[in-house]
Order: structure tokens, then sequence, then C-alpha cells
């Protein structure tokens, strides 16, 4: 699944704007940029993608990298079509079909829950006789090896829970989403002012994507017969690293998201 870089730019610069202008104040207060002396309520209709960048990055309130993560993965969403998420789809399976499949009792129970909470439009998820698969997602396909079912997952509350944040990806759409983070830290990275600015938005987006996906887990299993803090105690042990929040972050995450 391939993002037209051009098309990307056009239809960012298009949604940056738009945030841009909701930013500035109703006074027409100028902000003066730090790194040129471009004027946001001036020139805001006319920047490129750089000067757009650290527009947005100097103009938002929380330093505006979270804004650029959530701009960048609409941009994305908004280009990729589902014919193209089809095909990626039938390439991730194709690589993978000489891999014998098992069903598993503990995942066919755990779906029937959760894709009738989440009212979920994808296919169950497939199980590998493989220690090589983790547990994963696409745009359609949710993959399960028997090593880890046996191991990290071997613990119901946890199985569960998995399952459901991975459907909370599916429906998010996050693939997608990454795609755009990838192509906005990309086009960073030929500038020496923004690259730092497009590895900071790839992970925050990330980041934020596995929170989403861990409040949407939560809602879906305090309707279903789970010991929440068995989901705790799981999400606790897992460490901090740059696509995924501290373990302590996560578990206090799905605690206030919990119903
Ligand atoms: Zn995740």
């Amino acid at each position: 699944m391939k993002v037209d870089s051009k098309g990307f730019q056009e239809l960012f610069l298009h949604k940056a704007r738009q945030a841009l202008k909701e930013l500035e104040s109703p006074q027409e207060q100028v902000v003066a940029l730090p790194s040129d002396t471009v004027q946001l309520s001036q020139g805001g209709s006319h920047l490129n993608f750089s000067s757009m960048v650290l527009a947005l990055s100097a103009a938002a309130p929380a330093g505006g990298i979270p804004l650029l993560a959530a701009l960048s993965q609409e941009t994305a969403q908004a280009l990729i079509t589902p014919e193209q998420e089809k095909l990626h789809s039938e390439r991730m399976r194709a690589q993978f079909q000489d891999v014998p499949k098992v069903d598993d009792s503990r995942v066919s129970r755990f779906w029937e829950d959760v894709s009738a909470i989440t009212k979920s439009p994808f296919p169950a998820p497939e199980v590998f006789q493989s220690s090589f698969f983790d547990a994963s997602s696409d745009v359609e396909t949710m993959s399960f090896g028997t090593t880890m079912l046996e191991s990290e997952l071997k613990d119901d509350a946890a199985l569960a829970f998995t399952i459901a944040h991975e459907e909370g990806h599916r429906q998010h759409r996050d693939t997608q989403g990454a795609k755009g983070l990838e192509l906005f830290a990309d086009l960073c990275l030929s500038n020496d002012e923004l690259s730092s600015i497009g590895i900071q938005v790839l992970f925050e987006g990330r980041k934020q994507n596995e929170r989403e996906a861990d409040e949407f887990a939560a809602r879906v299993l305090s309707q279903m017969d789970i010991e929440k803090d068995q989901v705790l105690t799981f999400l606790s042990a897992f460490p901090e690293d740059n696509l995924h929040p501290a373990g302590s972050e996560r578990a206090a995450l799905v605690a206030s998201a919990w119903t």
C-alpha cells in the first residue's frame, strides 16, 4: 500500500491550512516563526510544506507534534482507496500461504464476544502454527502464532485484551494512518530543520494509535466476563519503546477507560 507523495503533500497542506486558521486567534495575532519571518496571518495560504510544518509545530499550544501526527494520518487515510487496502491485505496473506493454520478454541471464543460487541466488519483472526507470528493486524487481517498463544497470551484476560486491541487498530484504520506518519517523516528527512520533527511525529502518532486501541479494548472488555486486574497486570509488564507507551501508562489509561 503506497501513498502518492505529491498527492499527500497537496492534501496535507490543505488540511494544515485549515488547522492553522483555527489556531490563529480571532484578533489576527501575528506569530513570527523562529526559523524565518513567515507571518502566519498574512502568509498562511501560501506556505509550502516545510514552512507549514514549522508554522504548525510552533503555533499549536502543545508544540504541534500531536496535531501534525493527526493531520498526517488523516491525509493518508483519505488518499488510500478501498481497492488499495484490499490488494495490500491479499498480498500480506499470500506471503503466509504455506504456513499451516490451526483452529484455536480460545481465540474463537473471545473473538465471538469481541466481534459481537464491536460489530466488527472484519474476518475472524487467523492462528498460524508458528513461533514466528506474534499478535498483529493489518487493514483486514488479524493473526496470532501458536507459540505466543501458549506463552505471553496463555492467560485468558491477556488474550481477550489483545484481540480487542488489534480489532481497535483495524477499526481505526491504523495501518493506513501509519503510512501517513511514515511518509510525513520521509518528507521531513531531507530538511535539517524538519527531520527531528518528522521522527517525533512518527513516534507520537504511533503511540497515540496504541493508546486509542487500548481504550477501545478497555471499553469492549468491560462488557465481557474478564477480570480488570488481570488485564492491568498484563499491561504493566510492557516496557516503553519508540512506538508504544510504557506499560504503567497503558494500565492507567485502561483502568480509567474501563466502564
Ligand atoms: Zn497495538
